[in-house]
């Protein structure tokens, strides 16, 4: 396992529109966790493929539930709402606040290519939301109501919302 470089805001990869996967490889595998291992390392919940330079449909997700890799998702329901502050690790040091739905039910395939189901509530439908736009080329700062401002981390503070 390897961290990768993170792409930052600015970089063009962010906005380009994601592949499909259409067969799991190896070389895929070692993405998927190298992308985990990057997103710990990074005090992220999260973390989609352009994000480490790979325009694939491939994101991983871990907000204390041990971390998911979604391949190919597509959120298939979603319901009620949550506003809160977003951060990105592509947007370092920046935070803003972003409606999402509050309830997200996902279909994707897993690092094997088995399918599969997910529901999530609150912080994990955010990074469900979050992550699945990276994929489309979309960075939550489009979607911020006010204005981006500056994040001050406490030494001790959990760093965990940054996605
Ligand atoms: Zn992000």
């Amino acid at each position: 396992m390897a961290i990768r470089n993170l792409r930052f805001e600015g970089d063009p990869i962010l906005n380009k529109p994601c592949r499909e996967i259409k067969e799991m490889t190896p070389r895929l595998q070692e993405l998927a966790r190298d992308m985990i291992e990057t997103m710990y390392d990074a005090n992220g919940v999260g973390l989609a493929g352009p994000q480490v330079g790979v325009l694939r449909r491939i994101a991983v997700i871990d907000v204390g539930e041990g971390p998911y890799v979604f391949v190919n998702p597509r959120i298939v329901e979603m319901s009620g709402e949550q506003v809160g502050e977003e951060g990105c690790l592509s947007v370092p040091g920046k935070s803003g606040v972003v409606r999402r739905p509050d309830y997200v039910k996902t279909e994707a395939f897993d690092i094997d290519m088995k399918p599969f189901t997910v529901e999530g509530h609150g912080l994990f439908a955010r990074a469900m939301c979050h992550e699945f736009d990276h994929l489309d080329g979309h960075l939550y700062v489009e979607k911020v109501e006010g204005e981006l401002h500056d994040v001050q981390y406490e030494d001790d503070e959990e760093e965990g919302e940054e996605a």
